[in-house]
Formats: structure tokens, C-alpha cells, sequence
């Protein structure tokens, strides 16, 4: 059949309250164009994140009536570790409240000031936690690859030229860990090959410096090589996922995006001295190794989830359901990132609102005039997120005005991405009418989440 369906049943239902044109146009005044600042009973389809918005299944809320609350050594944590141990394979595994978390332990015990950290794309708040140690992040893609129109399979890949001349030219002591981020989420949910892990992997050896993964769309990314990877066509999703990760020493992980639950995390080595200075700060900050600042129902939970985000039917709905988004807006014109990745869509505001200048946040108003037409909320990932004003007072901008549409997990049906087409394309097609907008006041660390603008 050429119709893809959704794979599951709705057991459970949340409401979504319709509200009016006339009453979005109030709210939007009132949350000073900060889509942020909007509450959520106010909005009719919520793009705003994929994470931890995702539905849990009939057997996941089953487990969480199953978690077992002890302190020490419960069987939901037996469970939760007896799956991720079987799904990637590291020798050591402490469960985080949330992928942050795993982030700041690791690197708190692996960078030291001064140090550097290569990925393909650092995550924000990967990048965020680096910088916190007084280490530099750095970025390490191929310059076609940044171009929003350029097609290619694997537009995640990290540059293997990029990485080695670094190192080359670096002091190796300077350089605790290299990260690949699967898939490339900053980069616009775009996968990486397992070729590329496997080079980067070589290299890494080479230079014996430790490859970590942030795994947060493991299952997606492996999906990606399936179809993608032509060797790779006839194997299961879970041999993959169990292959791009032997080939690292370990990962860092949010259970909010192919987990698909509401909270958690976890942090996974294969090092023990390392494993033994994570589990002493786990202890410190986020709880006992074998809960980590999880309930034991959320343990539970996670390793329930964990094996239905590799289910090839919820990757086909799901990978495909955003395709299906992508495709009907390339029809009708509206410029968004190609080709279409894991999680998101993201909208090339500059190319869609070309007659907005920079300095008047063109993602941001297509965010704002989204939610003013369908009462769709979205988040910019242009300017308002990534520029600001530098130490002599100069305005910087961001690389692209993007507008990033993300799609919970199991949350949307068809005719709800029916109507999100329809919004956008109406918003296109009366695009000139559209106005820029002007920051009324802002914070210095990122803005976006509390700045208020105006029109101009
Ligand atoms: C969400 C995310 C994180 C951080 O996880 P939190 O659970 O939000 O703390 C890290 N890396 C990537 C790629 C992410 O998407």
C-alpha cells in the first residue's frame, strides 16, 4: 500500500482547545512576540520541541505501575540497565535526570581549561556545558553541507579533513574527547553514515583520544543507514544501532527524544576510571547510581521505550510522516532545509521572508505569524536564538534564519500535519503583507527564551 498509516491505536486523549484569529492576535501582544511566553493551553499544534512531548505506549504506562521505588538496587533499574546494555553495548551505564546532566558529569571529569572539544555539531547544551569547564567547542562540518538547498544522504557527517588538520596542528593533551551528535540536531536533524563513524573512529584511534556519541536519535540515525547505506539495507535496526556504537567509548543520552518518555537520561562508558569519577559526581548531584535523579517507574519506562523506538513500523510513520510535511511544502514553493531529517522541519526564513531584513528577526516573525494563523507554535533558530551584540557593541547574526517545525513522538495524526501544511502555505503565499519586529528589551545569555520584541 502506498498510504502509510499511523502504526498505533489512540487509547488515551488529550484535548486540544481551538481558539480564534482575534484571540491569538491578543495573546501574541500580550507575550510580547516570545512564543515562549505563550501557555500552552493557548496553542493548537505544538511544534515548539521533540523533547519529552512525546506519547508513551499502553506498555510503558503499564510499567510505570511496575517501577520498583527502592533506594538501592530496584528491579526497574536492573531492567533499564539490562537494555541499554543489550541496545549499545558499554561496559558501564548510570541513568541522568536528563541529557544535560549526563553532559556536565562527563565533561566535568574528562575537559580542563584550555581544552578543545571537536564534534560534528555541538548541541547548545553540550556546547553550553563545555564552555562552562572553560573548554571551546568547535564545529567540524563540511562547507557544502551548511548550505540549507544542498541535497546529500548524510548531511550530519563530520569532516574527516576538518578533524585531522586540528589535530594535526594541536597539542593531543589539549583534546580530552571528540563527539558525534546522531543525528546532527543543530544541523537540522541531519544523519551521519556509518562510514563517517567509522573514520572518525579510525582517527580518533590514531590519536588516541576517546569517541563519544551524543545518542539522543540513536533510532532515527540508524534508520537513516538503512535506507540510505545501501550495505546496510537488509539489517535490523537494532545490529546497526549495536555497530555505530562499538565503534565508540562511550555516550551521553537524553531519554526525552528515542527514548520516548517525559524525563531521563543516561551516561555510558567503557572506561572504569572514568565510570568511577562519573558515578562519584552522579552521587553528588543527581542521586544514587542505581536511580540517578530517576524514579524507578521512569527507569522502567525508558527501557520500554528504548526497543519501541527501534520498531522499523514507528520509524517508517515516523521518519516518513515528516518527509510527507516536507514534501507538500517544497511543492508549493516554500523553501525549507533539505533534504527532510529525522525529527524537524526547519523553514528557511530568509529565503521565505526575503524582504525582512536580518536585523528584524525574519524567524521569528514566520514563528509569530504562525501561531497568529494557525495557532502553530514553532521556535526560531536564527537570530533572536543565536545572534546578539558583541563586547564592542556590534550587532552578529546568526549563519541561517531558520524556523524549526519538530514533531513530538506518536503525538500527531495526518490530518493534524494536513492542517499544519495549510497554515503555512496560506502564511507563504500572503507572505508580503508580513512585518518585521524590533527587540524592546532582552537579557545578555539566551535572550530568546525571555526577550520582548515589537513591531517595527
Ligand atoms: C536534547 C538534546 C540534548 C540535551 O538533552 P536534555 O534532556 O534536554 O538535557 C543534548 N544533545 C542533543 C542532540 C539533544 O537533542
Amino acid at each position: 500500500m502506498k498510504t502509510i498509516i499511523e502504526p498505533f491505536r489512540i487509547k488515551s486523549v488529550e484535548p486540544i482547545k481551538m481558539n480564534s484569529i482575534e484571540e491569538r492576535k491578543k495573546i501574541l501582544i500580550n507575550s510580547h512576540f516570545n512564543l515562549f511566553q505563550v501557555k500552552a493551553q493557548d496553542v493548537i499544534i505544538d511544534l515548539l520541541t521533540d523533547s519529552g512531548t512525546g506519547a508513551m505506549s499502553s506498555k510503558q504506562w503499564a510499567g510505570i505501575m511496575n517501577g520498583d521505588e527502592s533506594y538501592a538496587g530496584s528491579d526497574s533499574y536492573l531492567f533499564f540497565k539490562d537494555v541499554v546494555q543489550d541496545i549499545f553495548g558499554f561496559k558501564y551505564i548510570l541513568p541522568t535526570h536528563q541529557g544535560r546532566a549526563s553532559e556536565r558529569i562527563l565533561f566535568s571529569n574528562l575537559c580542563k581549561e584550555g581544552d578543545i572539544v571537536p564534534s560534528n555539531t555541538h548541541f547548545d547544551t553540550t556546547r553550553a556545558n563545555i564552555l562552562f569547564q572553560g573548554a571551546k567547542p568547535i564545529d567540524l562540518i563540511d562547507d557544502e553541507y551548511k548550505d540549507t538547498q544542498s541535497i546529500f544522504p548524510f548531511k550530519g557527517n563530520m569532516s574527516i579533513k576538518k578533524l585531522e588538520d586540528l589535530l594535526k596542528k594541536s597539542d593531543l593533551t589539549k583534546i580530552p574527547l571528540i563527539m558525534i551528535t546522531i543525528t546532527n540536531n543543530s544541523g537540522g536533524g541531519q544523519p551521519v553514515s556509518m562510514d563517517n563513524i567509522i573514520k572518525v573512529s579510525n582517527v580518533a584511534k590514531k590519536y588516541n583520544i576517546p569517541l563519544y556519541i551524543d545518542a539522543c536519535r540513536f533510532a532515527e540515525n540508524a534508520y537513516f543507514i538503512k535506507i540510505r547505506e545501501k550495505k546496510y539495507k537488509n539489517w535490523s535496526i537494532k545490529k546497526i544501532v549495536r555497530k555505530m556504537f562499538s565503534y565508540a567509548d562511550g555516550c551521553t543520552m537524553s531519554a526525552k527524544k528515542d527514548a520516548i518518555v517525559n524525563i531521563g537520561g543516561f551516561l555510558c562508558t567503557n572506561n572504569e576510571s572514568v565510570n568511577e569519577k562519573n558515578q562519584n559526581l552522579l552521587i553528588l548531584t543527581e542521586g544514587f547510581p542505581t536511580y540517578g535523579g530517576l524514579a524507578g517507574r521512569d527507569l522502567e519506562a525508558i527501557g520500554i521505550g528504548l526497543n519501541e523506538a527501534m520498531d522499523i513500523d514507528y520509524l517508517n510513520y515516523r521518519i516518513k510522516s515528516i518527509e510527507y510535511l516536507g514534501k507538500k511544502l517544497l511543492k508549493n514553493d516554500v523553501p525549507i532545509l533539505q533534504p527532510t531529517g529525522g525529527h524537524a522541519i526547519y523553514i528557511d526564513a530568509g529565503l521565505f521572508l526575503s524582504h525582512i531584513p536580518r536585523n528584524q528577526f525574519p524567524g521569528q516573525v514566520l514563528a509569530c505569524e504562525l501561531y497568529l494563523k494557525g495557532g502553530i507554535r514553532c521556535s526560531e533558530i536564527g537570530s533572536l536564538m543565536f545572534g546578539g551584540i558583541d563586547d564592542n557593541g556590534k550587532e552578529f547574526y546568526a549563519n541561517n534564519e531558520l524556523v524549526r517545525l519538530a514533531m513530538p513522538r506518536r503525538t500527531y495524526t495526518q490530518s493534524h500535519i494536513d492542517y499544519v501544511i495549510e497554515v503555512v502555505i496560506n502564511v507563504y503565499n500572503n507572505r508580503k503583507e508580513i512585518e518585521g519586529l524590533k527587540i524592546a528589551k532582552q537579557s545578555k545569555y539566551l535572550r530568546h527564551f525571555t526577550a520582548k520584541l515589537k513591531k517595527v
